[in-house]
């Protein structure tokens, strides 16, 4: 399977490559899902720009850490 390599990095591991997801089709033919799988951690993704683009966290709040 081929290894797509690229300028940009896994957000959680810094692998910079990764592989499109292989799927059945009903028809019995391997078929790209349209989904990538990075090949360092294994994680699974629906865009390229998901894999290496930082997790947003939406549950950050600022003011918790402006305390120092
Ligand atoms: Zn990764």
């Amino acid at each position: 399977m081929a290894n797509y390599k690229t300028i940009y990095k896994c957000r959680d591991c810094g692998c910079t490559s990764y592989q499109p997801v292989i799927g059945r089709a009903q028809s019995g033919a391997l078929l790209p899902t349209g989904q990538y799988k990075c090949t360092g951690c294994r994680n699974v993704f629906d865009t390229i720009r998901e894999w290496w683009e930082p997790r947003r966290n939406v549950e950050f709040q600022p003011s918790r850490f402006s305390n120092a």
